[in-house]
């Protein structure tokens, strides 16, 4: 018996609001992470020099559906991996304005702890 692919597919190439095109997969089995990575492809190098803290690099696997990312844990077993990184996008788009219900109350929330010169 052959197991369909069930939760990690391929990723989807999507457009970001900033207007760059960014791939978007759900990466993992368990605890499956929403990743939105630029779709511009890096060396495996190249993108280990862009990894920050909040930053993750992502293994591209070709596959027949299209690219899929994974944890790029190639960095600890090989010297360099010869596959496309990925790189975690970093949104340039200014945050959108939270969705204003229709009828907004005045918030009675005192005023000393909000307002910052
Ligand atoms: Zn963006």
């Amino acid at each position: 018996m052959t197991r369909p692919p069930s939760s990690s597919g391929s990723a989807r190439r999507v457009r970001c609001r900033c207007g760059r095109t960014v791939l978007r997969q759900l990466v993992g089995n368990r605890a499956a992470l929403d990743v939105t990575a630029d779709a511009d492809e890096l060396t495996a190098a190249a993108a280990a020099a862009l990894r920050e803290p909040n930053r993750l690099d992502w293994c591209v696997h070709l596959r027949k559906g299209g690219p899929a990312l994974q944890w790029a844990d190639c960095h600890r077993r090989e010297a360099e991996c010869t596959r496309p990184h990925v790189i975690d996008h970093q949104c340039t788009a200014p945050p959108t304005a939270p969705a204003r219900p229709g009828r907004t109350r005045k918030t009675s929330v005192p005023e000393g702890q909000l307002a910052l010169g």
